[in-house]
């Protein structure tokens, strides 16, 4: 079997890998990290709580503490991009991890923390930043930052970066750093535009991946089960949580105010929880990452692109309140269990107006997703959205008055017609998304 030694991770980095715990590499650091080593870009398929952060952070940090040049003010030796202020501080904890007893100083920079202070911590000069794109322009903006002495980028999470515009903003960063750079660019799933992404930043990378795309953890034994309406999905979400009531829930709902309403009719029935979503703020959010993370809360419900990439050991169920709009999103959440080799269950809630949707998943994930219970509810047209004060928000599907097709039987057809999509379609459904969370 491979070792760290053998990857040719230097004697400090096997220190701080065998401290952080870790006795032999996962199988995207037994692939990454010898190119990575070799200053070779990387193209990476691998979704949070396979290593990937290792696999990029170690010869990272190898790199600088090889490399001659110093931390000077202002300046940044390696640039990490993540989408996400959770995702940021995770890969930053990591990182620390790795650097302990080094001279390494890495920094991160987020939105909703003072502007103020991070420009006066990127002052004194940093050798890795861990940055979320917008945070990242607006200090570049107050010329608070340099990144042309910057040799190295990550772009970490990449495909849920391009959900949040992330095409403009690399565009404004990357011509700023230096040359020559090494790139490496990870993703969970990889939708066209990735290549397009790696044509444009990377140079000749080499392709590393650890399961197909599609392919969901292995360990996670996924379940639908049918709800006849909307408000058939609390009394379920209820029953399953009292079944386990040692577990660690992450519920995923669709929009904010669904997401807060859901975990107040949670708190008002004696559960324990918490969420986040963006309508909270970074105080809050972290707060309640931490009372999950520490047990105090056994629930968190979370939208989408609040709960990206977040790594809380032990989740035991993600429930799927509601189905995402964005197929590979389905991945994503139930990636959020069964890490570290543990097994997990991630169950669907499934109405009639969101059989589409799961047949889009299936689609993605080449299964079909067993069925737990309840009785198949006949397919139904999802409500317009959007236009109109459509229902975003609301929680749940608009009933009677509407004259648009909602509630109409829809035929198989009409369903594998809209599944088969078109750019066009997925990009409306990626921005609605985007929006809700
Ligand atoms: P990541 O995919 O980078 O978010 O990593 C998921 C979790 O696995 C993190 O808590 C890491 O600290 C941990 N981890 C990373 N590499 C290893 C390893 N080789 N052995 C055990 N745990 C690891």
């Amino acid at each position: 079997m491979t070792s760290f030694k053998d990857l040719g991770l230097d004697p400090k980095l096997l220190a701080a890998v065998s401290a952080a715990g870790y006795e032999t590499p996962s199988p995207i650091q037994v692939q990454a990290i010898p190119h990575a080593l070799a200053g070779t870009d990387v193209m990476g398929l691998a979704q949070t709580g396979t290593g990937k952060t290792a696999a990029f952070g170690l010869p990272l940090v190898q790199q600088l503490l090889g490399g001659h040049d110093k931390r000077e003010p202002k300046c940044v030796r390696a640039l990490i991009l993540a989408p996400t202020r959770e995702l940021v501080n995770q890969i930053a904890d990591n990182l620390i991890d790795y650097v302990k007893g080094t001279h390494i100083k890495v920094n991160t920079v987020v939105g909703g923390k003072s502007i103020n202070k991070q420009v006066q911590i990127l002052a004194k000069g940093t050798d890795i930043l861990v940055a979320t794109p917008g945070r990242l322009i607006d200090l570049m903006d107050r010329r608070a930052v340099r990144l042309d002495r910057a040799t190295f980028l990550v772009l970490d999470e990449a495909d849920q970066m391009l959900d949040m515009g992330f095409i403009h903003a690399l565009r404004r960063i990357a011509p700023e750093l230096g040359t020559p750079r090494q790139t490496m660019l990870f993703s969970a799933t990889m939708p066209k535009q990735m290549e397009e992404l790696s044509r444009a930043y990377l140079t000749d990378p080499v392709r590393v991946q650890v399961a197909t795309p599609g392919k969901a953890a292995d360990k996670v034994t996924q379940g639908i089960h049918w709800a006849q309406d909307k408000g058939d999905k609390f009394d379920l979400l209820k029953s399953y949580l009292e079944k386990e009531p040692d577990g660690l829930s992450l519920v995923f709902g669709r929009t904010k105010h669904g997401s807060e309403r859901l975990m107040k009719q949670l708190c008002a029935d004696g559960f324990k929880a918490v969420s986040i979503h963006g309508n909270k703020s970074q105080g809050q959010r972290d707060r309640a990452l931490k009372a999950f993370r520490d047990g105090e809360a056994r629930i968190l419900v979370a939208t989408d692109v609040a709960a990206r990439g977040i790594d809380i050991p032990g989740v035991s169920h993600v429930f799927n309140y509601d189905l995402p709009e964005v197929p590979e999103n389905y991945i994503h959440r139930i990636g959020r269990t069964a890490r570290a080799g543990a097994g997990g269950d991630a169950i669907a809630f499934v109405t009639g107006e969101e059989i589409g949707l799961l047949r889009q998943i299936q689609k993605v994930m080449r299964i079909d997703i067993p069925i737990l219970g309840g009785h198949q509810p006949e397919e139904v047209d999802p409500p317009k959205r959007g236009g109109g004060g459509g229902g975003r928000g609301r929680g749940g599907p608009r009933r009677g008055g509407g004259g648009k097709p909602q509630g109409q039987p829809k035929s198989a057809a009409q369903g594998a017609k809209k599944a088969a999509g078109g750019g066009q379609g997925q990009r409306r459904r990626r921005t609605r998304g985007r929006k809700a969370a």
